[in-house]
């Protein structure tokens, strides 16, 4: 496994790779990986020759009074997990070898950040679209992995590639969970004990929703009531938002006898969490 952290030469080795005729696969993260990033590198893997991972905490995605300066950062034991899969690249460049201190252009992948935690984050998914536009035009990735765990940044990625013919297979991977249904996140590393126990409320508010949708598919205002009422039951949740919307547009009043996706967004102390659930027709 080789650890690259100038742009230029991952440009370089892409270049170079591709020449040989291989099938680059990309895996964007943050660091501070888990077993849902291992799951992904898993499926990247699978269908690549090249398996390139990224670890940059992307400064623009972060908004001011956000956890950017105190995201955990654990790049040694990310390797150690990395190479288990095992990764061929691991491109971790600084913030300032990506970002010129003058750079204005950007990517908005438009009306589909506009909701849910686009409506709480503003700038978050511009951040994220620019720097994934920015590491597929470095890494040059035939295909590339993102998780349904993150599913309004899976779908505002596919809408860039579509809109924009990025040249580059996206392929989405289901949220991995702990055996308590508890969601994989890097910033589960925040919660106390007690946080911890008072987290799990999200997937049981989901779970909830889904039994709601089972019983009566049609009425989504239940479905949402459903949630709420039980993230309510839990003090030390404070809910930013519980949306039933398209599945595929993200658009508020989904049709029946569409995919529905059901998001939350809540802080379990000072952590915001994010879960959320695709119920089919
Ligand atoms: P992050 O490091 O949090 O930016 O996440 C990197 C990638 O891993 C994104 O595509 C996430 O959606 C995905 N991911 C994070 N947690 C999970 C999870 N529990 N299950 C599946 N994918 C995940």
């Amino acid at each position: 496994m080789t650890v690259i952290t100038s742009p230029d030469e991952m440009t370089r080795y892409s270049s170079d790779a591709l020449q040989r005729g291989e099938r680059i696969g990309l895996v964007p993260t943050m660091g501070c990986l888990h077993d849902g990033h291992l799951t992904l590198m898993r499926e990247g893997r699978r269908r690549s020759s090249v398996l390139v991972a990224s670890i940059f905490v992307n400064p623009t995605q972060f908004g001011p009074g956000e956890d950017f300066a105190r995201y955990p950062r654990n790049f040694e034991r990310d390797c150690a997990m990395l190479q288990t899969v095992p990764v061929d690249i691991v491109f971790a460049p600084e913030p300032a070898a990506m970002y010129s201190p003058d750079a204005t252009a950007s990517v908005d992948a438009g009306e589909i950040t506009s909701g849910l935690c686009g409506a709480h984050r503003p700038g978050h998914f511009r951040g994220v679209t620019t720097v994934v536009a920015k590491l597929f035009n470095l890494v040059k990735p035939h295909l590339a992995v993102f998780g349904e765990k993150d599913f309004q940044q899976l779908r505002a990625i596919q809408r860039m590639v579509r809109d924009l013919n990025f040249d580059v297979k996206i392929i989405p991977v289901p949220i991995v969970r702990e055996n308590d249904g508890l969601a994989l996140s890097s910033r589960n590393a925040y919660l106390s004990p007690a946080e911890r126990e008072d987290a799990l409320v999200l997937s049981l508010a989901l779970r909830a929703a889904r039994e709601k949708h089972r019983a009566n598919p049609c009425c989504v205002e239940e479905i949402v009531s459903a949630a709420m009422h039980v993230l309510k039951r839990t003090k030390g949740v404070a809910i930013e938002y519980v949306e039933a919307v398209d599945a595929e547009t993200l658009a508020r009043h989904p049709s029946r006898d569409r995919p529905i996706l059901i998001a939350i967004a809540a802080r379990v102390g000072k952590t915001r969490l994010i879960d959320n659930a695709v119920l089919q027709p």
